[in-house]
């Protein structure tokens, strides 16, 4: 698929998210999913290799998520090769995204393509969640396809900073998780509608520490 049908596509899932991307955006996000594809078929990055469906399926589906983001800092655990974070960082550019995950491999392309598309607001970190000890917290963590959210809250609920959120993209709603959830975290779900994933539910989890 060409560059063209690639930013046509992205271009038009955004406005049905209410999105209007600049063109230098829609470019970066091209550029993304075109060298993703060329790296994974050596490096098996992603399970979803038609461009068509990367760009519902990493794209649109991580920008569905930006009116949930709150303050500078943000930290997207198990990235993978970099989803939400990556176009989150490309239409975000006044935040800070910190990339983590434990595999060093998709942490590499995450270096080469933000060096490629000139991001200076991402960082890698090389950690597993729950061992990352960072100089402060942030004000939003972010999560896609890692773990249940309990686990997730184990792993890296102490990385939220005060008055800070975490968020649990989710496919179906996880009744299960809701119910084994801590005491002192509230949550508030809501479903989205993501482009070209029309047949797959899909709701973002929001967990803020409860203020008794
Ligand atoms: N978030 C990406 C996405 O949606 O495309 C990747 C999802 S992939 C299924 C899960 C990722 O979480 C893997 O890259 C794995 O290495 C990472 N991961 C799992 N447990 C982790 C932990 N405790 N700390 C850091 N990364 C972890």
């Amino acid at each position: 698929m060409q560059s063209a049908k690639i930013i046509e596509l992205i271009d038009s899932g955004a406005r049905e998210l209410g999105q209007r991307l600049a063109d230098s955006e829609l470019d970066r996000l091209a550029r993304l999913l075109l060298e993703l594809k060329r790296w994974s078929a050596r490096m098996n990055l992603t399970a979803i290799n038609d461009l068509e469906s990367m760009v519902a399926g990493h794209v649109l589906d991580s920008l569905a998520v930006r009116p949930f983001l709150r303050g500078e800092r943000i930290l997207d655990v198990g990235t993978g090769a970099g989803f939400p974070g990556l176009p989150l960082a490309i239409t975000e550019p006044q935040r800070e995204f910190y990339l983590l995950d434990s595999t060093a491999r998709k942490l590499g392309f995450i270096r080469h393509i933000a060096g490629e598309l000139g991001l200076s607001n991402v960082q890698t970190v090389k950690a597993r969640a729950e061992d990352y000890a960072p100089a402060s917290g942030f004000a939003t963590v972010i999560a896609r396809a890692v773990a249940t959210i309990p686990q997730l809250l184990e792993w890296a609920g102490q990385h939220v900073a005060e008055g800070g959120v975490m968020l649990a993209l989710k496919g179906r709603l996880p009744e299960d998780e809701l119910k084994e959830l801590p005491e002192d975290w509230g949550f508030e779900i809501t479903k989205l509608i993501v482009p070209g994933l029309d047949q797959h539910e899909r709701h973002v989890v929001t967990l803020a520490r409860r203020t008794f």
